[in-house]
């Protein structure tokens, strides 16, 4: 996007104020577009019988300045289509990246069927709880690895069969790819991937499927950016790169540089005619080792470093968990808005059943890395409690402290907006966390001393220790 005031936008828009987008005024909608939190076509004059030729210059004029930087190419339908690409920065804390990395994890049309669903299952249903948000993989990745295209249909169709996931489908044979095509196109698989030799088959298919696709060029920047540039004079616009991915090695080296220097182009020096996704294939690991949880923990390695310089999808084997979960949280924070704290709804949480006259009361923030880790180390220590969430803005215990947003006042005002009142209680006591400690005093005295404020441990992971040594505690 290459305008990031609102004014900057407003005036391609049509400055009616109608309201028709959902938005009071056009300078809302224009905030709202920078966010990406609405699209051009829900502003409706632009598309009425009545009104659109009157707009159609600021219409053009607007999808241009609000195109990302990186090309935005969608892979799938319905409900599990994906955004592929789509970035406009090159960092992420210049402002944010929008659009998660998809893992597409692989099978092979040479598998025997039995292990074939139960792979796919394995893959499909993977999913883990991480700070408030469901991690999942996103695609399945089908190798045609036997040459037949009948065999690579017949598996493209139990995949499909077991599984309402994206493909991607694997193959230089155009043959190949057809056959796949003719089971999956519907659903609109990535193909993968047109090179120097197969370019004209490829991009038939490319068109007469009308599915995206990638190009492929390994370590030749200058070879990707010509077939690029050949695919979009045909007219088809929805492709991702593959500069190669070197599992180690100088080219390794070359493969990272390949893939910050295409981000650049694109973000930084706006070159339009190749200002595509990226693609890297971390699971070329498994040509480095024939030991399995070394080509798996390699695997990780690669995806971490591709992740962080500019990757926006990629092919991958392993679903080892020590695999799987780094990669997982790895990219979660990666892709997390750093203009916004994660955070947890504020209030009051029970944790095991609490019992309102007995159970301890715990507090700490919002901040959801910090909320969901307490919350962890109460309930799977099996402490029966409450845990109340301090409204922060998202920010931790030692933060908020500092800057205001933890008070006595906001604990207090928290606890009494959630209906709980410690005096009520059988033990007469708020824990707080070991970081706010200082506001004991000054929160007993807004009890008028009939409150027990008991500074907790700084790191939640001791609060079994300490509930073994403080609970309950002695009467006042
Ligand atoms: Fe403005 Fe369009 Fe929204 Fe109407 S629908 S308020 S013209 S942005």
């Amino acid at each position: 996007m290459k305008e990031t005031s609102p004014l900057g936008l407003y005036k391609f828009l049509p400055q009616t104020n109608c309201g028709e987008c959902g938005s009071d005024t056009c300078m809302a909608f224009a905030s709202r577009l920078i966010a990406r939190e609405a699209t051009i076509d829900e502003c409706k004059p632009f598309f009425a019988e009545k009104t659109k030729k009157k707009y159609s210059k600021k219409l053009a004029n607007l999808e241009e300045t609000v195109a990302p930087e990186v090309s935005l190419v969608y892979v799938g339908t319905g409900d599990r289509q994906l955004k592929v690409g789509g970035e406009d920065v090159m960092f992420r804390h210049q402002m944010t990246f929008f659009n998660k990395c998809p893992f597409a994890y692989d099978v092979t049309d040479t598998m025997e069927e039995a292990a074939l669903v139960e792979r796919v299952k394995a893959i499909a249903e993977w999913k883990k709880f991480y700070i408030g948000n469901w991690e999942e993989v996103e695609m399945i990745a089908v190798r045609g690895v036997s040459g037949d295209p009948g065999k690579f249909a017949a598996c493209v169709k139990k995949v499909q069969e077991t599984t309402d996931k994206p493909l991607i489908l694997c193959s230089f044979d155009p043959k190949v790819l057809k056959a796949g095509l003719e089971v999956a196109a519907e659903k609109r698989p990535l193909i993968y991937a047109a090179n120097k030799d197969n370019w004209k088959e490829v991009a038939q298919l490319a068109f007469d499927y009308k599915v995206p696709v990638t190009l492929s060029s390994p370590f030749d920047l200058d070879g990707l950016k010509s077939l690029a540039m050949t695919f979009k004079e045909m007219g088809i616009n929805d492709l991702v790169l593959d500069p190669g991915t070197a599992p180690n090695g100088e080219k390794l080296q070359a493969s990272l540089q390949n893939s910050i220097n295409l981000r650049r182009a694109a973000v930084d020096e706006s070159q339009k005619d190749h200002n595509f996704p990226v693609m890297h294939l971390p699971i070329n690991a498994w040509m480095t080792s024939d030991d399995p949880a070394r080509a798996a923990y390699w695997e990780s390695i690669l995806t971490t470093a591709f992740a962080i310089r500019g990757s926006d999808i990629m092919i991958k084997h392993s679903i080892d968990p020590h695999s799987v979960m780094p990669d997982m949280h790895m990219r979660f924070n990666i892709y997390t808005d750093p203009r916004t704290p994660v955070q947890v709804k504020p209030g009051i949480n029970e944790i095991n059943k609490p019992d309102a006259k007995d159970s301890p009361i715990f507090v700490t923030t919002n901040f959801a890395l910090t909320y969901y880790t307490v919350e962890s180390d109460i309930a799977s220590n099996d402490i029966a409690a409450y845990l109340l969430a301090v409204n922060t803005d998202g920010i931790g215990v030692q933060a908020a402290v500092a800057g205001g947003q933890l008070t006595p006042t906001k604990i207090k005002d928290a606890l009494e907006l959630a209906g709980i009142n410690p005096e009520e209680t059988n033990h007469k006591a708020i824990i707080l966390p070991g970081m706010a400690a200082k506001f004991s005093g000054e929160l007993e005295e807004m009890y008028g001393y009939k409150v027990k404020v008991l500074p907790g441990p700084a790191d939640s992971g001791r609060i079994p220790g300490w509930m073994d040594a403080n609970w309950p505690p002695k009467a006042k």
